[in-house]
């Protein structure tokens, strides 16, 4: 399989370094709040790629991480009222049950930063030690740039209009980005009042790690000093991902991620998420919209990775009708096979052309493309060649991560006169008429069928 890679601009083949398993890391989520669904764009993506290589025969090591301390967790633990480990198990638990409506595969490791103090602790000795780091007056500790040379190189930094001759000396204390300033960054956090109860002893006095530290050490405890790859947004790439690199070099030498796959931004109506505007977006806020979990997957790989991807309520209708179609292919190919069955075959058939684009730089929206075409050269195939055609579309259904939905072959027709008075209904409903709205209601339940709101939308059921 050949993929981008972020820090030599090319793409590459993806090999284990170990010639057995694939180990690589991805920057996980920060649990102070449900993730969005551009969260999910990104972990989507990273499992489309581990499951291509699994397709493909490739065994992997799967390391994300959850971020439980930090600036905002630590914050908004005290809004809520709650201990930071209480608070944080709470949205972990939640993040673990969308993933697993996404279909995303669980990491085989899931370490949390929280559970790894002693482990940050010794990589800032050892960066002490060696000449990369100094503790301040306040009794926090900063990694220091000028130290390491190679600083930028993922981020192409050279290329970018920084006044480095200014920055240099500057420190960073904060968690949330400094997207334009190159400075000195904490690896140890002082105790501050407003930290509450959520410090750690160290050799510094008492505090708690910088946000850049926690996946070097977590690194450093999985993966080693060389490993295969690493992954997140493309916002991570700076400066979370250049501060990585620093401080995994200097404190444990090896040449850190051999491959960085860095997934595009997901934007929503042509602009970017936020809570102020209202067009942030959660998995849940989707189902209360009547969409399934497997639309907004297949919405998520609908773009490729290294394109914007502009979200929008109407391409998860789209997503509803393509994986209506596909499911109708899908089954009309299963009728063909008159019972024949190939288990599992290495060969793809019709959707060898599918399976191509996966490991041609994880091509996911010409993957999907491949599965309709793939249906329509498989239409004159019967028996044994439907079988294996069949168990093709499969195989890249599994690297995909999509199930079909299981249709009903007779769509229910809703007759005219039941439509209408949904709709009255609905117009009432609108008006705030509740006493009509009701009404009818009943009256469509007298007939057998049963009315579901949703935010803008209703769905009629035969009772
Ligand atoms: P966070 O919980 O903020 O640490 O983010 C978790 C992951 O989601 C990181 O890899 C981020 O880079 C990624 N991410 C954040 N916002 C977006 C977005 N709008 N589109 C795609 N990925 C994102
Ligand atoms: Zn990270």
């Amino acid at each position: 399989m050949r993929l981008f890679d972020t820090l030599t601009r090319t793409e590459r083949e993806l090999r284990p370094i170990d010639g057995t398993t694939f180990r690589f890391y991805c920057c996980g989520p920060t649990v102070y709040g449900p993730a969005h669904i551009g969260n999910f764009r990104t972990f989507v993506l990273q499992d489309v790629l581990r499951r291509t290589l699994e397709t493909g025969g490739i065994r992997t090591l799967h390391v994300r991480n959850i971020t439980d301390v930090d600036d905002k967790t630590i914050r908004d633990s005290q809004k809520a009222g709650q201990t930071l480990t209480e608070f944080t198990a709470g949205w972990t638990a939640k993040f673990h049950a969308d993933c697993e409506k996404l279909a995303l595969l669980e990491p085989h490791i899931e370490p949390s930063a929280v559970g790894h103090i002693p482990q940050q602790v010794a990589m800032i000795e050892a960066l002490i030690a060696k000449g990369h780091a100094y503790p301040s007056e306040d009794g926090s500790v900063y990694f220091k740039i000028s130290s390491f040379p190679a600083y930028g190189k993922l981020s192409h930094l050279d290329e970018r209009e920084l006044d480095l001759g200014k920055t240099q000396n500057a420190r960073a204390n904060s968690d949330e980005y400094e997207k334009d300033s190159v400075s000195d960054f904490v690896l140890w956090k002082a105790r501050r009042p407003e930290d509450g109860e959520n410090f750690w002893p160290s050799p510094w006095g008492d505090g708690r790690p910088g946000w850049h530290l926690e996946c070097s050490a977590m690194i450093q405890e999985y993966l080693g000093a060389d490993f295969d790859l690493h992954s997140g947004g493309v916002d991570l790439v700076f400066p979370h991902h250049e501060n990585e690199i620093a401080q995994s070099a200097c404190a444990c030498g090896g040449h850190f991620a051999a491959h960085w796959f860095h997934i595009t931004h997901l934007l929503v109506d042509g602009g970017k998420m936020s809570k102020s505007i209202g067009n942030l977006y959660t998995l849940a806020d989707l189902e209360t919209r009547d969409f399934t979990p497997m639309e907004v997957r297949y919405v998520l790989i609908g773009g490729h990775y290294r394109k914007q991807l502009n979200f929008t309520l109407d391409s998860l209708h789209a997503a509803r009708e393509s994986m209506a179609k596909l499911a109708k292919g899908a089954r009309k190919l299963a009728a063909k096979t008159g019972g024949d069955i190939t288990l599992d075959s290495a060969a793809f058939g019709p959707f060898q052309a599918a399976w191509d684009s996966l490991n041609d730089d994880l091509n996911t929206p010409a993957a999907l493309g491949g599965l309709f075409t793939g249906l329509r050269d498989a239409s004159q195939l019967t028996g044994r060649e439907a079988a294996a055609a069949l168990a093709g579309l499969n195989r890249v259904l599994r690297a995909l991560g999509l199930t079909l939905p299981v249709e009903n072959e007779d769509p229910v027709e809703i007759p005219d006169a039941i439509r209408s008075l949904a709709e009255s209904r609905w117009q009432a409903r609108l008006a705030k008429n509740w006493a009509e709205s009701d009404q009818l209601r009943t009256e469509l339940a007298t007939q057998g069928w049963l009315v579901k709101d949703a935010t803008d939308s209703y769905t009629l059921t035969p009772i």
